[in-house]
């Protein structure tokens, strides 16, 4: 089973590919987290990369392109993934067709996370993970058991992401709307599209999205 998740930054998508991953033994594929793995590292891609993320506008076509092209062609895509981050402009919703028709690959659904995007700030400025197992908190709305501790490895460093302040967080749903959004009419008339609410709690979403892959 392939699957996009769509949906702004700050919808969940990352959350729900964690889940799907586990409960269907599926690969999470997510740009932004291969992207910052690269600029971590420092390779080539990383160094081009980063000043257009920490922007919090989209890396140029040709590159991600490059690097999901090359990604699902190793044998753990074989039992199917979540794309998580991609595509997030037509160019990039053309080229992943082509990829799968060329691997003999199809697409089972796009999922479209729906989410008030007033409360996406909110979400995202807040947010950070434990810097060993990256494991999600949030300043408000969830925290660690006991303050400065992961509940679920005991790790006591956090991280946020260098792209999640308000002004950067701006751009970047600004991009969703001119870029990305474009994309869910292309998958509406292939009839693979599909809405869930991302408003809903997390538990509640994943089993909205079950229902979903259960219809499919
Ligand atoms: P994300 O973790 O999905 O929010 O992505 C973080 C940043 O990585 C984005 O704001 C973009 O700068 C870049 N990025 C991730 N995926 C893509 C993509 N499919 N196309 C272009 N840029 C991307």
């Amino acid at each position: 089973m392939n699957l996009i998740l769509l949906g702004p930054p700050g919808a969940g998508k990352g959350t729900q590919a964690k889940r799907l991953e586990q409960r269907h033994n599926l690969i999470q594929l997510s740009t932004g987290d291969m992207l910052r793995a690269a600029v971590a590292s420092g390779s080539e891609i990383g160094r081009k990369a980063k000043e257009v993320m920490d922007a919090g506008h989209l890396v140029p076509d040709e590159l991600i392109i490059a690097m999901i092209s090359d990604r699902i062609e190793q044998d753990d895509c074989a039992k199917g993934f979540i794309l998580d981050g991609f595509p997030r402009t037509t160019r990039q919703a053309e080229a992943l067709d082509a990829m799968l028709a060329e691997k003999g690959m199809k697409l089972h659904s796009v999922i479209e996370m729906k989410v008030n995007e007033d409360i996406l700030v909110d979400r995202i400025i807040g947010r950070y993970i434990c810097a060993t197992c990256g494991a999600g908190y949030h300043d408000r709305y969830l925290r660690p058991k006991v303050a400065g501790v992961c509940d679920n490895c005991g790790g006591t460093e956090f991280r946020r992401r260098a792209d999640d302040t308000e002004d950067t967080v701006r751009t970047r749903l600004a991009a969703y709307h001119t870029q990305t959004a474009p994309i869910l009419p292309y998958y509406q008339g292939k009839g693979v599209l599909q809405a869930v609410d991302g408003m809903a709690g997390i538990d509640e979403v994943t089993d909205q999205i079950e229902q979903v892959l259960g219809a499919a």
